[in-house]
């Protein structure tokens, strides 16, 4: 837990201040979106009162200003993550697009019809159909690593599945839904082994543990500024500086070139080859003011705070009977999917808001897991480092009065 400082770090969410529906807001959705601090919100508003203006391309003060703390920007994410060098660390949209780079630029060109791509059984939307498209354009295959009911990866299929024909091993950090913190060093040294290519979607875990490429030694690295306390708009593709160099374009436009004649173009080095057009600027600043924040409360303690809650959550739920709660992997990061039987996620959803507490439920941009399941949909109750008891208090309640309202009905 944080201690007695615990109180002083929810006030630096000016969101969790309000009430929702008249009651104190328990917002259990931050693996959608986690709420940000006073340090980003005031980051973000000193940079556009003062220092805005675009990047790259300006001699004016404001131009220089503005240049100076978007890379710095990256310097700071390159720390976050162990890069060996900012040269690594490529500005994108989000996670998805940083996925969608590397599927277009690093695996088409290395993909024929008749090769492979692995994934596995819990991968987000964003780590299958991108994947999917450039195999259906060249007539290669999407093949999956299966994973067991508590949700963990089926690690003795992976020699069966890694064949002569795999061009690429994607993989969840951290699963969105089953809350699974996969073994990503050990999953890159077989792939590598194989010499497989390793890209790791690390958008669920980027908030939760600390990253760093080099000891996971995997090859890419994506994860969203939303999920970190950041604004949403700008991600981050991290590539191994030998990969990224070899790679073309992924976008044409200004700032990525080197130089421009209607006769043909030369292309910037990495990391401008791959940022054409006019960045989120200040969302870069927000960024780093959102890592920054996050280490400056010690991983031990965000990871011994959710292990709490993680296991209170987990105990009260546990107590309702005909609730399954879907994800049992040891280390699992807070979140928690579940069904409540009779009554649909949607409704679970529905009457939790009318109490103030904000969880999500549908499919979770994973459709093949949850019919790996068997089910249409799933509640997921996810927690950010502001997350307390009465948050898990008000979910239980709100959980147990649904049961008791469709009881009724019957
Ligand atoms: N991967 C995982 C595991 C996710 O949870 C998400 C977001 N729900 C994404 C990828 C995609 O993130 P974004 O929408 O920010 O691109």
């Amino acid at each position: 837990d944080f201690g007695p400082d615990f109180a002083a770090l929810r006030a630096q969410f000016p969101a969790l201040a309000q009430t929702v529906r008249g009651r104190r807001l328990a917002y259990l959705d931050s693996a959608a979106s986690a709420l940000k601090p006073l340090a980003v919100i005031d980051a973000m508003s000193a940079f556009d009162s003062r220092d805005y203006a675009n990047i790259h391309r300006g001699v004016h003060a404001l131009s220089q200003r503005a240049t100076d703390a978007f890379e710095a920007a990256r310097q700071t994410v390159a720390r976050f993550v162990n890069a060996r060098s900012a040269d690594e660390i490529v500005f994108v949209r989000n996670a998805t697009e940083a996925i969608n780079l590397v599927a277009a630029s690093f695996l088409r060109p290395r993909l024929g019809a008749g090769d492979e791509v692995l994934i596995s059984a819990m991968e987000h939307h964003a780590n299958i159909v991108p994947w999917q498209l450039v195999c259906e354009s060249v007539g290669a295959r999407l093949r999956v690593m299966p994973i067991s009911d508590d949700g963990l990866l089926d690690l003795e299929r992976l020699p069966q599945l890694l064949g002569a024909r795999t061009r690429l091993l994607a993989i969840t950090h951290a699963s969105n839904v089953l809350g699974t913190v996969n073994d990503v060093a050990a999953l890159t040294r077989i792939a590598h082994a194989r010499g497989v290519p390793v890209l790791v979607d690390g958008a669920q875990a980027a908030p939760h543990l600390r990253v760093d490429v080099q000891a996971l030694d995997c090859d890419f690295y994506a994860f969203s500024a939303h999920k970190v306390y950041g604004p949403s708009g700008i991600g981050v593709l991290w590539g191994r500086a030998e990969l990224l160099v070899g790679m073309p374009p992924y976008q044409g436009g200004g700032d990525m070139i080197h130089t421009v004649s209607f006769e043909g173009s030369t292309f910037a080095a990495p990391p401008a080859r791959f940022e054409a057009g006019t960045p989120h600027i200040t969302g870069a600043i927000g960024l780093a003011a959102a890592v920054d924040f996050l280490q400056g409360i010690g991983w031990e303690h965000v990871a011994a705070h959710e292990r709490v809650l993680l296991a209170q959550a987990e105990q009260a739920l546990q107590e309702i009977p005909g609730l399954r709660i879907y994800g049992r992997a040891p280390g699992k990061i807070g979140v928690i999917a579940f069904n409540l039987e009779g009554v649909h996620a949607h409704d679970l959803g529905t009457i939790a808001d009318a109490s103030g507490v904000a969880i999500r439920s549908g499919h979770h941009c994973a459709m093949p897991l949850m019919q790996r399941y068997g089910v249409a949909a799933m509640a997921r109750a996810s927690f950010g480092v502001y997350s307390d008891a009465q948050d898990v208090a008000a979910l239980v309640a709100a959980v147990r009065q649904a049961q008791a309202m469709f009881a009724d009905r019957r």
